[in-house]
């Protein structure tokens, strides 16, 4: 499995197999040239985890790959402060790095 099946298809609740985008969220953008983390990925279990894996919205280390992100400032409904945290969703790049940090893997620096 790719991470475009894993995390795209398997995790968020955006995405459009018919819409093949060239940038994608931060998440992604961060895992794409990390391949090894597929693995650990795949042994995630995103449906019966919380949005964010039991991690906090705010949680800096999720804030900073938001930051990277280029659908952050016109595109992200869950980053976006005039929408109520329970009218929206995290993005599956963002859950997939939540996922890994929950079950204590170390990102380094995510910024
Ligand atoms: S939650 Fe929003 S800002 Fe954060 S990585 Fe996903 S799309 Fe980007």
């Amino acid at each position: 499995m790719d991470l475009i099946e894993i995390v795209c298809a398997g995790m968020c609740r955006y995405y459009k197999p018919e819409k093949e985008e060239e940038v994608g969220c931060g998440g992604i953008e961060w895992l794409k040239p990390r391949p090894q983390w597929l693995e650990h990925l795949a042994l995630l279990s995103p449906d019966e985890a919380d949005q964010l894996f039991g991690l906090a919205e705010d949680d800096p280390r999720l804030l900073a790959i938001c930051q990277t992100c280029e659908f952050r400032i016109d595109g992200c409904d869950f980053r976006d402060p005039e929408v109520s945290s329970d009218e929206c969703s995290p993005c599956g790049g963002l859950r997939a790095l939540a996922g890994l940090l929950a079950v204590g893997h170390d990102l380094g620096d995510l910024a």
